[in-house]
């Protein structure tokens, strides 16, 4: 993967290189992650052991289709961690629904997250009736499932035929323990991918170790 490819950028930090975004809302924190300034500009870093997605960059993800200006139904926004650092790479003219079923969670979404990012329309909904997203209007360029439900690719396949745009990216993270205790990771992984491979290329299967012990990234392409 090339370097500062403008979606995201390598930070020098404490003496280390770092993963960060630009700042969408400068001086604005979401999850306590450290804002650093270089040449006039904020960046957000963004942590690979709070974010599945900053752990694939880290594993080597191939294709990166998140940016400026793309449009993102992310399902499972949870408090907005990761969606906030898509918020960032999509910029004002892009777009981010952001599914989320749990009130209580939802609630920290809202105030810390969507309230101050334009980009973000929050969605309570649960991920299993896609027909009664109102807001969500034309096609997408990626759809992101992190949802941890034993049913997940299936949720995940039902929305990117109602939303992701022929050829868009389908990102899922597997939590390789919530679907069967008794397989091994890797079999839960392989069998996930053969029930996507009729509508959707498979371009990658990524393990976040050592940033997650319990999950896989698997990246897709969607043929029909
Ligand atoms: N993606 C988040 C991040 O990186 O910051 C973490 C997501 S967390 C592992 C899973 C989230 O999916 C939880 O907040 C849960 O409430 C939500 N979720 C689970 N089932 C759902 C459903 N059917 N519809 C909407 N959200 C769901």
């Amino acid at each position: 993967m090339e370097e500062d490819n403008q979606s995201f950028f390598w930070i020098k930090s404490d003496g280390e290189r770092k993963l960060a975004t630009e700042n969408l809302v400068p001086g604005n924190q979401v999850y306590k992650e450290k804002l650093v300034t270089k040449k006039g500009i904020e960046y957000r870093l963004w942590d690979p052991f709070r974010s599945k997605l900053a752990a694939s960059i880290m594993n080597g993800l191939d294709e990166f289709p998140f940016q400026n200006k793309s449009k993102i139904l992310y399902l499972g926004a949870s408090t907005g961690t990761t969606v906030s650092h898509i918020s960032d790479i999509v910029g004002p003219s892009g777009i981010v629904f952001g599914v989320e079923h749990a009130s209580r969670v939802a609630r920290d979404f809202l105030d810390r997250v969507a309230s101050y990012r334009k980009n973000i329309i929050p969605i309570l909904q649960d991920a299993r009736k896609p027909s009664e997203y109102f807001s969500v209007f034309g096609k997408v360029d990626v759809v992101y499932v992190d949802i941890a439900q034993p049913d997940q690719t299936k949720i995940a396949i039902e929305n990117c035929e109602m939303f992701l745009k022929k050829g868009g990216f389908f990102f899922l993270v597997i939590k390789t323990r919530s679907i069967d205790v008794t397989k091994s990771p890797k079999k839960i992984i392989e069998e996930e991918i053969e029930k996507l491979k009729s509508k959707f290329e498979i371009i990658q299967s990524i393990d976040l170790h050592p940033y997650d012990k319990d999950h896989g990234m698997v990246i897709a392409k969607f043929k029909s």
